[in-house]
């Protein structure tokens, strides 16, 4: 007999390949999985009892804006309870590194907000302020372009940057991938970016060539009516610059673009013909960002998450709030600044059509600290598995996984994650393909998921029979 620390017996593993699940164990040692499938020669120091429930890697989010939340929350119930053991912060154009300035930020900068430190001047203080708080997750960081564009520019933003201050970014981006980020991401719908052209993005993107698995993630120009151009756009930086694309959030909003992804979808799809394009997506067909006026014309039904001058308001619909004060709605969206809103603009039709694409990965965008976040941030993983995937049959368990997992990692080059293999870090979820459910709803949004027992992260217990540990074993995740 072989010893090992801990040995999940008797589960169905699903290895996040996307290979079908099978009977079988896995038996891990210190921060490692040392065997998977038949491990009838290895003794446990404690037995994990699988039988009738699925083993699988942890999952990766790979689209958060946990950057500051994994300081100040390093416990992160709302990903552990999920299964999720590892995030990918610093999306959307905006991260908490490398940022130096001082002073108020325009949204959607307030996506991260904090009363407490949340800017660093570089990936080293942030990994070390990271270190101190010892989060549950692993956390992998993108550099944000609106950050570096706010470092090069200050908050004179609504203008195409110089080709010095894209010098001066260029090297900001450069310093923050060879301290360990592992790629760029825009948010070139939102203020701080929309003037920013391809051509500030490409010799920017350009620069990661040196940094082998970099990857650009974007939340483009326009995710309603100029959706095609965007996915054009995106695709377009990609082979310019040589980089791999993820396309985040992919969404056709509002009405008029429903049914979009049908097109947009089969562009992808011919571009990863000859560039390497990925994309993310969220299961829900509300969106949720900071309230501004642009995204809120696009929609009819807007609920206010937060407001920091109206927090009476909160999970309030803005023409209620409007109706109520005796104003437009564009008044009232003023006087709710700053803000968080729910956004229900997109077809059932077109999530189905994206969550079953190939390789659309899942990503939550959740966005924590509000009272009402949207349910998202507690309940993406287990609906594409429990909704999604058992309920609804629109794709396996092994593939709902696979997205979740194998196919994130390797998208953004985390070599020894994301699988069930020897030698792999032991980030494993243990969950009940029978029971597994979101139980998040918009109206009570901060409810842990069902069907969820055990989750490790580098080998630590983190979630026992459903129960969140007190013990914290995320990594700094880098190439
Ligand atoms: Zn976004």
């Amino acid at each position: 007999m072989e010893n090992c620390d801990i040995l999940i017996r008797g589960g169905t593993v699903i290895d996040g390949t996307g290979a079908p699940g099978y009977r079988g164990d896995v038996a891990i040692t210190g921060d490692r999985i040392v065997c998977v499938g038949d491990c009838a020669g290895w003794q446990g120091a404690e037995v994990i009892d699988a039988a009738g429930r699925i083993v699988a890697p942890g999952f990766i989010d790979v689209h958060t804006h946990d950057d500051v939340a994994v300081l100040e929350t390093p416990e992160m119930p709302f990903k552990i309870t999920q299964g999720v053991t590892s995030i990918i912060a610093g999306n959307c154009g905006i991260s908490a590194a490398p940022l130096a300035a001082e002073g108020e930020l325009p949204p959607p900068f307030t996506l991260m907000f904090s009363a407490k430190k949340s800017r660093f001047a570089d990936v080293d203080a942030y990994r070390a302020e990271l270190a101190r708080a010892a989060p549950a997750v692993n956390v992998g960081l993108l550099v944000g372009h609106s950050t570096l564009r706010v470092g090069a520019m200050g908050l004179d933003l609504d203008r195409g940057a110089t080709a010095a201050e894209i010098e001066q970014m260029g090297t900001a981006l450069e310093r923050a991938l060879a301290q360990g980020a592992i790629g760029l991401s825009t948010g070139l719908e939102y203020p701080p970016s929309k003037a920013a052209a391809i051509d500030e993005i490409v010799p920017l993107a350009r620069r990661m060539t040196a940094f082998p698995h970099t990857v650009y993630t974007s939340h483009m120009r326009d995710e309603g009516d100029g959706v095609l151009e965007s996915v054009r756009e995106t695709l377009e930086t990609g082979r310019q610059s040589g980089a791999r694309v993820v396309i985040s959030h992919h969404k056709c909003a509002g009405e008029a673009n429903f049914g979009r992804s049908v097109e947009t979808l089969a562009l992808i799809a011919k571009a990863q013909e000859s560039q390497e394009v990925g994309l993310d997506v969220y299961p829900y067909t509300a969106a949720s960002t900071a309230l501004l006026h642009s995204f809120a014309e696009k929609c009819t039904d807007v609920k206010v998450m937060w407001s920091r001058p109206h927090p009476e308001m909160s999970g309030r619909m803005l023409d209620d709030i409007a109706a109520g004060w005796g104003v437009t709605r564009e008044e009232a969206i003023d006087r709710l600044h700053p803000a968080g809103a729910i956004y229900f603009c997109m077809d059932e039709g077109d999530l189905r059509r994206i969550i079953s694409f190939p390789t659309s990965m899942i990503g939550s965008d959740g966005i924590p600290g509000s009272e009402k976040p949207h349910p998202r941030l507690w309940g993406t993983f287990p609906r594409v598995l429990g909704h999604y995937a058992r309920e609804q049959g629109l794709l396996s368990m092994a593939q709902a996984v696979h997205k979740m997992t194998g196919l994130s990692s390797a998208q953004f080059g985390l070599s020894d994650r994301g699988r069930l293999a020897e030698e792999m870090k032991a980030d494993v979820v243990v969950f009940d393909p029978d029971t597994v459910i979101d139980r998040a709803s918009y109206d009570d949004p901060e409810q842990p998921a069902a069907g969820i027992s055990h989750v490790l992260v580098n080998g630590v217990v983190t979630l026992e029979n459903g129960m969140q540990t007190s013990r914290r074993a995320g990594a700094f995740l880098h190439h």
